[in-house]
């Protein structure tokens, strides 16, 4: 067998790029007030921005979306879907949703009360807001590994038994239920070991509390399971990725990641009790249980991307991709979060640009000269975002100041990952003239969405 990771697809439908010069992304990107949430995404040339919701759909999916049936209730549409979801992770009971941050909704309303605390590898943002607001408290732990970015580990996405342990034996009657976040997002896309969620399934037994899991990335977690975990290579993804379900009692999914699809998402679950709740609730968030909150098409869409996603050629493809873009900037001297994940790669911003104080945004500045060197967009993941300006003045910093590249699915080709190492590198070598930059204005919630900026 030939050795070469190739895209396994051909092109039938193109975007064009458009490409600026520096002289123009400079305006460009001075009329965004440096921020580049701010920009018209069609004066990027490379979009890293997020993978969700952003990938490419395949003609059998755009096939699937004229057969939408529209109907207000007992579409069969929803009954396909309801057949692949149910083949794929066992579960009895399928809530559609219009994404994955409405299932979130639904599970906390109905699983949780207030003072409860929810045990997470690490919480995505949307659903530690939606713990909080519930009243909940959002508990991360990650296994110790997760929190060093040069220390190489297969599973850096496992939750810490021990601590969820403690929890448990401490205050069980707070823990409504176990997470995991599969891939942790937030802890840069990496997987968890099957053993790991074994055990884990196995300690909340003990203490009669359920696992839900956050399955966003399930298909992801699950390739990296047979790649890296001892006894595993054997078996198929959609094999791994059914034990890992059946390990745990239901999921929230974001269908704009491993759904393969632009929007939509689900809560699916096999207590019969919680289902009806869930389902009376739906009713007046989202719609009919047989819609939720999706157009009939949009369920045909995704019971095809589902399916589309447990191809092993495709998953062999999509994790080599974050892999070859990191090994390339390694190579040409670039800190990075190792090893790569599954949809992203994380640079280190502090390492790339030393002579910036966190004061400076070390990371958000290294988002606005990726621009201006090479029209790429990246996310900022440091004191923007996870920074505060408390309300005498003084500004708190984030532990990490990372710039995370997220990758669209089936919409970039190896060129473009070659092109945006280069521009990576070379920019690495001047990476001393780049200046930090400072907060003109900032909103008190999510400032790094609005935020507008200038050079310090
Ligand atoms: C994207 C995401 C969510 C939220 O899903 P939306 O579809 O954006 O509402 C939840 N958890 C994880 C891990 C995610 O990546």
């Amino acid at each position: 067998m030939p050795r070469t990771i190739f895209e396994p697809f051909r092109i039938k439908s193109v975007e064009p790029i458009r490409v600026t010069t520096r002289d123009e992304r400079k305006g460009l990107l001075d009329q965004a007030r440096l921020n580049p949430f701010r920009l018209h995404s069609d004066d990027v040339l490379l979009d890293f921005l997020t993978d969700s919701g952003t990938g490419a759909m395949s003609a059998h999916q755009w096939g699937a979306i004229m057969e939408g049936d529209e109907s207000y209730a007992g579409s069969p549409s929803f009954f396909r879907l309801e057949k692949v979801v149910r083949s794929i992770t066992g579960y009895k009971h399928l809530i559609p949703t219009h994404q994955g941050r409405a299932a979130e909704h639904l599970l906390f309303e109905i699983a949780a009360k207030p003072g409860d605390v929810i045990p997470n590898n690490t919480h995505f943002d949307t659903t530690r807001a939606n713990v909080e607001v519930r009243g909940c408290e959002a508990r991360d732990l990650p296994t110790p590994e997760a929190l060093k970015p040069r220390e190489r580990h297969p599973f850096k996405g496992n939750i810490d038994l021990a601590r969820v342990e403690a929890l448990l034996s401490s205050e069980a009657h707070r823990v409504p239920f176990g997470m995991l976040t599969l891939t942790n997002n937030s802890g840069g896309g990496q997987p968890a070991s099957i053993e790991n969620v074994r055990a884990y399934k196995a300690l909340l037994a003990r203490f009669g509390k359920p696992l839900i899991l956050d399955a966003c990335r399930f298909a992801e977690n699950a390739m990296f399971v047979k790649q890296r975990e001892k006894g595993q290579a054997e078996r198929s993804v959609r094999e791994i990725a059914g034990e890992i379900f059946s390990l745990a009692d239901g999921c929230t999914m974001s269908a704009k990641k491993d759904g393969m699809v632009n929007i939509g998402g689900f809560l699916a679950l096999n207590d019969d009790a919680l289902a009806e709740e869930a389902r009376r609730l739906l009713v007046l968030t989202e719609g009919f249980p047989t819609y939720g909150g999706l157009a009939g098409r949009d369920l045909e869409a995704l019971a095809v991307g589902l399916e589309e996603v447990l191809d092993e050629q495709y998953l062999r493809y999509r994790l080599r991709t974050a892999e070859f873009l990191g090994e390339k900037l390694l190579a040409g001297g670039v800190a990075i979060v190792e090893p790569t994940g599954g949809h992203a790669v994380y640079l280190d911003a502090r390492d790339f640009l030393p002579h910036l104080a966190p004061e400076q945004y070390p990371a958000w500045a290294l988002t606005c000269a990726l621009y201006l060197e090479g029209g790429i967009r990246a996310v900022e993941i440091g004191s923007v975002m996870f920074g505060k300006r408390l309300p005498d003045g003084r500004e708190t910093y984030a532990p990490l100041e990372l710039v995370r590249l997220a990758f669209p699915r089936r919409v970039y080709t190896q060129s473009h990952f070659e092109l945006a190492a280069e521009v990576i590198v070379e920019l690495k070598q001047k990476a001393r003239e780049i200046r930090g930059v400072r907060i003109a204005k900032q909103s008190p919630h999510l400032r790094h969405f609005t935020a507008e900026l200038d050079w310090a």
